[in-house]
């Protein structure tokens, strides 16, 4: 559930109408609210509560405004981070350091050192090397970096390709059958505690029994490195919940997959970390966009908007679907296709689908954006970089600015040479 909904025939954001966003603030712009981000980060807590012991850390790279934080670290949430500069986000936003997971197939040594000299809560290490760097990096500090080895189970999670993440040809954590040996190897390091194991085999996903194949296989790693004579006191299952994209879909509950969860890790005694991202933000945005023309087409017409793939690239990267309304429906259907302004094929969210009907002007949203929405956004043909809005009853704020073509044109020079 969300409160982006018709109020007497025009879409609001919880209390706001959105013509009065548009006009304000112009389009495109991302829209997000308040009440919908806390209602979806209590309906996952309450979905794991059976699991016992847990930690929460949202995936700061599906939407890492700096609002949207805060409103996560408000309801208690730690940051699952992926860069030194999501380590920054998540502590200007609130959240304490000792909630923050640092993830990630390429970190670098001075992400390494940021986040030893920031304190955060556990490392998920990825290969052997980058253990034995860490360990030596905060050995030398006097410090002791606390981790976790990820593993790849090699499982089929059954999404979209480009977001599957553990199988054995992904390039992410180690083979599970090396993990054992590893494990050791880096146990023994002064400077480093490792306290588990990690994993996350994929986002969107829409089917349990992956995931539950893939924690028991490492609910029997952690019976293997207990019997070596290791402590094993946490295990990251990852994040990866699945959204309804379209009103047909029907993923599977946070409550569904807290049974699950507690299911198959019964016994294990440890605290488990959650790195939700998609299914906390995807349905606490949209994209509120306006129709620049509808354009007679060959077979349908093209109803080009204002909004393109720099700003949501989910369709051109992942021919991902977004339910494109009018915010004003005047109850008609018209069959169209949906496309940017960006020169380049790809910037096309629909093809051939029935829609509310529209004509040059009128506002519309793509709805589920909230997550890898903003956050993938680009100038790509040098345009303003879109901006976020986010609504709180019947208040907005302007969370985060259009950045404008000639801000980013004054960050270029032309080199003396070239005078
Ligand atoms: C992307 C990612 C997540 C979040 O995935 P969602 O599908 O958005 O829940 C969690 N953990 C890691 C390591 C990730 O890379």
């Amino acid at each position: 559930m969300d409160h982006f909904q018709l109020k007497n025939g025009i879409l609001h954001a919880e209390n706001v109408p959105l013509p009065r966003i548009a006009e304000e603030v112009g389009t495109p712009v991302y829209v997000y609210s308040r009440a919908t981000l806390e209602r979806h980060a209590q309906v996952f807590r309450d979905g794991i509560a059976p699991v016992g012991k847990s930690h929460i850390a949202f995936a700061i790279k599906s939407n890492p405004n700096r609002a949207v934080l805060r409103v996560l670290a408000k309801a208690g949430y730690g940051a699952d981070v992926v860069s030194g500069g999501e380590i920054s986000r998540a502590i200007a936003a609130g959240m304490k350091p000792d909630d923050v997971v640092f993830s990630g197939v390429g970190k670098t040594r001075a992400e390494l050192e940021q986040a030893l000299d920031t304190g955060i809560g556990q490392f998920n290490i990825e290969l052997e090397e980058e253990g034995v760097v860490l360990a030596q990096i905060a050995a030398a500090k006097g410090m002791t970096a606390h981790a976790t080895l990820r593993v790849n189970p090699d499982v089929d999670a059954g999404t979209h390709a480009k977001i599957s993440t553990g199988k054995k040809e992904n390039k992410f954590g180690v083979g599970i059958d090396q993990a054992p040996a590893i494990f050791d190897r880096l146990a023994r390091l002064p400077g480093l505690k490792m306290h588990g194991v990690a994993l996350h085999i994929g986002s969107q996903l829409f089917d349990l029994d992956p995931l539950a194949a893939a924690y028991a296989r490492v609910g029997q790693l952690v019976a293997d490195l207990r019997a070596m004579g290791h402590d094993v006191d946490r295990v990251d299952l990852g994040g990866g919940l699945g959204v309804p994209y379209k009103p047909s879909e029907n993923p599977p509950s946070p409550a569904d997959y807290g049974e699950m969860v507690a299911r198959v890790t019964k016994g294990w005694d440890v605290t488990l970390m959650f790195e939700p991202g998609r299914v906390i933000v995807g349905n606490a945005g949209i994209l509120l966009t306006r129709v620049i023309w509808v354009k007679p087409g060959v077979i349908n017409p093209y109803v080009i908007v204002d909004a393109a793939m720099n700003d949501l690239a989910r369709p051109a990267m992942y021919d991902a679907w977004h339910d494109f309304a009018a915010v004003q429906p005047n109850g008609q259907k018209m069959v169209a296709n949906i496309a940017g302004p960006v020169c380049e094929t790809g910037d096309t969210f629909a093809m051939g689908r029935e829609i509310d009907a529209v004509a040059s002007g009128d506002l519309a949203i793509f709805r589920t954006a909230g997550a890898y929405g903003a956050t993938m956004a680009s100038t790509y043909n040098s345009r303003p970089l879109v901006p976020e809005v986010m609504v709180d009853g019947d208040n907005y704020a302007v969370v985060a600015d259009r950045i404008a073509a000639e801000t980013i044109l004054a960050a270029e020079r032309i080199p003396d040479w070239l005078a």
